[in-house]
């Protein structure tokens, strides 16, 4: 079994986008359906943009692992999982597609207009697991789906701090207070920085602020 029924008090509220991460599809597409893998995802969308509906939302899939987000844990059982084929950071890391772009774009106005999801909520499993994912990665532009997941209203007060920051990009405080260095690297793989590090530059400080308020 590599899925479980959703309990009737964990409404379904986030979209988790991912990478495959292995060498080619048909391993990805068999590992996920695979009863024995322990792994599982709702869809799945090929480099040429075909999309596998491999599991029916209403189940629960475990594509998030150990999770946090917010003020929540085991993110599996607030969400759905879309699973882009790319061989990640690990197997040679490559842009997303048009087509893969076109159809994540088609699943997402879809799941919006049977979920209550707002762009707010179509996150990465970086940013749910910082200390031990990257993807979708720094390839991942989520402008090119027409998704602006922070859209925070100008500042009312005139400094934020960066664990201020970190709060309101979505971090879970555990995360922020044991992992900082891998929220850090997480951000800036949401800002698409070709050079992912744990380094804090004014440079990286401006980008976070504008990522958030603009
Ligand atoms: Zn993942």
């Amino acid at each position: 079994m590599n899925y479980s029924f959703r309990k009737k008090n964990k409404i379904v509220k986030y979209i988790v986008i991912h990478y495959t991460g292995m060498k080619n599809l048909n391993l990805a597409y068999q590992k996920l359906s695979d009863s024995y893998s322990n792994v599982s995802s709702h869809y799945l969308i090929s480099r040429g943009g075909k999309i596998f509906n491999l599991l029916c939302p209403k189940f629960k899939a475990w594509h998030a692992g150990k999770s946090k987000w917010g003020l929540e844990t085991n993110i599996n059982d607030y969400s759905i999982g879309i699973e882009l084929e790319n061989k990640g950071h690990e197997h040679g890391y490559r842009n997303f597609t048009k087509n893969q772009y076109i159809s994540l774009g088609k699943i997402i106005n879809f799941l919006r207009a049977n979920f209550y999801i707002s762009d707010r909520d179509i996150i990465y499993h970086s940013d749910i697991s910082p200390n031990r994912k990257k993807d979708p990665g720094e390839k991942f532009f989520i402008n090119n789906i027409d998704v602006k997941r922070f859209k925070f209203k100008k500042k009312q007060i005139k400094y934020y701090s960066l664990n201020q920051m970190l709060v309101l990009y979505g971090f879970h405080l555990s995360y922020i207070k044991n992992y900082k260095k891998y929220c850090i690297e997480s951000v800036k793989r949401s800002l698409n920085y070709k050079n992912i590090s744990p380094q804090i530059t004014k440079k990286f400080i401006r980008d976070f602020n504008n990522l958030l308020f603009n």
